[in-house]
């Protein structure tokens, strides 16, 4: 395997090892990224140099890390092209993001009989957060079909949309299919009846460019650890109008402009939303595996990764017994797969012998593995810094571990 042939592999220093004395081939992307030197540098840094807390102190570090951390709302307000910094909300990841739309803005909204509508391809986090609040309000949550392909019934969806509908949520990629769903056709027919549009961008940020104003949707979720950043960040992205009639969902310091016995009343958006101390070197990661993800370039990533993504489709067809979950027109590179007469856990962990990391289980999709009337999957998911000799090593793999479970 020749680990020169792409250029950005050494950008990534965890590539460079070995698992059970085998070159590491890491095909577990979709689960979370590997992280450049640049992003381990600038969380280093920020140790070494900059440790404060943020939005406290009016001393030099304080100063400064303040100034790094809201440097970072910069750049991933551009990154998304938001149309002003302050509808950029830090978070944990997708999860925190998507529970604090539910609980701030969809809780208050929703009146006994009332639905969210998801599709059946979403993950846990899109669906579970909806049910604990339409559990509350007497409300339900209503899922829109895909076909056997993996793809979403667009005109199903939009049939869904009754006044009954008080939000939409989408997976803009699927994180098991890796189906890229329409998400501008969807907003425009959820705007046409005054239904918000939540989008869970974590599979999409690392591979696509992301213009949540050109998509149209009303909120938009990502998370970092999957876009080469430091895990426990993500943001949550939404219109200006929509965060300021939203009340907090956490309380704590930061998020006040006055607190007595009397009432407390709340700091604007985003710091209403941003209790407490939050991961302040994570995000200052965050903002650097942006700056690298823009200096390699979305248009790069994106050719690099479908032309693995063709020559992954080539070579898993050539494996006999092999079915392959998911074959969008518009696909990302993942690839969820079992093979005839073995588990998938077996698969996985016999690959991990060789060197390869895999994903197998439900992925946090439970509807989608009833769906398709799996338990589970094997999932192999690439980034721009996977090669076609690892590919062609994973396909050997296979053929290796099959010999071996006879
Ligand atoms: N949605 C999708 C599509 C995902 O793939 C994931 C992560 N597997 C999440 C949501 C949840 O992200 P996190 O665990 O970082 O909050």
């Amino acid at each position: 395997m020749s680990p020169d042939s792409n250029p950005y592999r050494k950008d990534f220093p965890i590539l460079a090892r070995r698992v059970h004395d085998k070159p590491l081939v890491y095909f577990d992307n979709a689960n979370t990224a590997q992280k450049p030197t640049a992003v381990i540098e600038a969380v280093d840094r920020f140790y070494r140099e900059t440790n404060a807390n943020v939005a406290r102190a009016v001393h030099s570090l304080g100063e400064a890390a303040t100034s790094a951390y809201e440097g970072a709302r910069d750049k991933l307000a551009r990154f998304i092209n938001a149309n002003t910094r302050d509808e950029v909300i830090f978070t944990g990841g997708t999860t925190q993001a998507i529970n604090t739309v539910a609980y701030s803005y969809a809780l208050p909204r929703l009146q006994p009989g009332d639905e969210i509508l998801v599709t059946t391809m979403e993950h846990h986090a899109n669906i579970v957060p909806w049910q604990l609040v339409a559990a509350r309000a007497g409300a339900k949550v209503i899922p829109a079909p895909i076909t056997p392909s993996g793809e979403l019934i667009v005109e199903e969806f939009v049939a869904r949309l009754n006044p009954r509908v008080k939000l939409a949520g989408v997976t803009h990629v699927s994180n098991v299919l890796g189906t890229i769903n329409p998400v501008r056709e969807l907003a425009k027919a959820c705007r046409a009846r005054g239904i918000p549009l939540l989008v869970d961008g974590s599979q999409a940020a690392p591979h696509l460019p992301v213009d949540v104003q050109a998509l149209g949707c009303d909120f938009y979720a990502l998370t970092g650890h999957k876009l080469f950043g430091p895990t426990g960040t993500g943001l949550l992205w939404a219109r200006r109008e929509l965060l300021a009639a939203m009340p907090p969902f956490f309380g704590g310091g930061e998020m006040i402009r006055t607190v007595s016995f009397d009432g407390t009343t709340f700091a604007d958006p985003p710091h209403r939303f941003e209790a407490g101390t939050p991961n302040i070197a994570g995000f200052v990661g965050l903002g650097a595996a942006v700056d690298y993800v823009n200096r390699v370039g979305l248009d790069t990533i994106g050719a690099m990764e479908r032309e693995l993504g063709a020559y992954m489709t080539d070579a898993l067809k050539s494996v006999p017994g092999l079915r392959l979950f998911g074959e969008a027109k518009e696909k990302a590179a993942v690839f969820s797969f079992l093979i005839d007469g073995v588990h998938a856990h077996d698969l996985a962990t016999l690959l991990d012998h060789e060197g390869v990391a895999v994903r197998s289980g439900h992925h946090c999709a439970h509807p989608l593995m009833q769906f398709y009337g799996v338990p589970a999957t094997a999932r192999a998911s690439l980034a721009f810094y996977n090669t076609r000799e690892e590919i062609d090593f994973f396909v050997a793999a296979i053929a290796r571990v099959r010999k071996l479970l006879g």
